[in-house]
């Protein structure tokens, strides 16, 4: 099967940024995020039991779905958020799983937010973890996003916390500097990762 390499790192930490590096030098990426959206895209039979467990008026009079109203319903209803959560998870987790088992490089990258949180470490063969202080962090999001400092630091409390991040990882990314050093630190971590998958495949 294909050598995955997992992609995760706090808020703001700068993932979006390495990832597409990778991508520069022809890796396949997996976005967890956008795969949860594809599994709720029209036609998909997810977006049925939505709108038949939620009602219609999940969906937009496009057919799409209504992002903002299912968000409302699952915050201030635990047990709605359970059972999406229970429809959601596996499906997102299978379609993942397949793209990066097709992905036509050598080795495939999944990026997600919440690779530990939600148990994906099993279903990677290296975990690289992107760094940052924390003060830089807040302060990158809070610019990118537009939104407090306080904001960022809530969603930091709510993620998995710096220290056991770095301990599962096992190389590490530091991104406290400027963007123009990613590059190089990159393509070091794509030699590695290519001998690697070489290994896994002999
Ligand atoms: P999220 O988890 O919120 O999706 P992310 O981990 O993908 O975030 P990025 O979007 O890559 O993080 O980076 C966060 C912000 O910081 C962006 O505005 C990005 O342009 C900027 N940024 C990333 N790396 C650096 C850097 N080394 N120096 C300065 N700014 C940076």
């Amino acid at each position: 099967s294909k050598f995955i390499v997992g992609l995760t790192g706090g808020i703001g930490s700068g993932k979006t940024t390495v990832a597409n590096l990778f991508a520069d030098l022809g890796i396949v990426l997996v976005d967890a995020d956008v795969v949860a959206r594809q599994v709720v895209e029209p036609g998909q039979p997810a977006l049925t039991e939505i709108a038949t467990h939620f009602g219609l008026q999940m969906l937009q009079a496009d057919g799409s779905l209504n992002r903002p109203l299912l968000r409302e319903r699952i915050f201030s209803d635990g047990a709605a958020k359970s059972w999406l959560d229970q429809l959601l998870h596996p499906l997102i987790r299978q379609q993942m799983l397949l793209q990066l088992q097709n992905a036509g490089s050598p080795y495939a990258l999944l990026v997600a937010p919440l690779l530990i949180e939600n148990g994906l470490t099993r279903v990677v063969d290296q975990l690289l973890v992107v760094d940052i202080q924390p003060e830089t962090q807040i302060l990158r999001t809070s610019l990118r996003d537009k939104v407090s400092q306080q904001q960022v630091a809530a969603i930091m409390a709510s993620q998995c916390d710096r220290q056991q991040r770095l301990q599962l990882a096992d190389q590490i990314i530091n991104n406290d500097q400027d963007a123009a050093a990613l590059p190089e630190k990159v393509r070091q971590l794509h030699q590695v990762y290519l001998a690697l998958a070489a290994e896994k495949l002999a």
